[in-house]
């Protein structure tokens, strides 16, 4: 059984770890509806954002802080939102090579 790392250089794990904690940072997630920074309950509050012209809307929960009004995505939100940054990269592709490349990497 190989291990995952092995055969990795020193740099290259680096270069993981270091995209690991830009993942991490770029998620703003609670568990609970408060603010992290001053403790204030949030608000529920939910954003549509649209691809494709409408075709595809992503609805997401964020709660956002009364007081110092930051946003920060529920928890169960940040794959969700994860999988919008993608798509939405995607969208500038043309549709045609977009869905060639869908039908290579993602259902076969
Ligand atoms: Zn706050």
């Amino acid at each position: 059984m190989k291990e995952p790392y092995e055969g990795m250089s020193d740099k290259e794990l680096e270069a993981m770890e270091t995209l690991e904690v830009e993942v991490t940072e770029k998620s703003f997630t609670v568990t609970n509806g408060e603010c992290p920074t001053c403790n204030e309950t949030m608000e529920k509050i939910i954003e549509n954002k649209s691809l494709f012209d409408g075709s595809l809307t992503f609805h997401l929960i964020k709660f956002r802080c009364t007081n110092c009004k930051k946003e920060y995505l529920d928890l169960n939100q940040a794959e969700k939102y994860d999988l919008y940054l993608i798509l939405e990269r995607a969208a500038r592709q043309p549709l045609s090579v977009l869905t060639k490349n869908v039908l290579k990497h993602v259902v076969a």
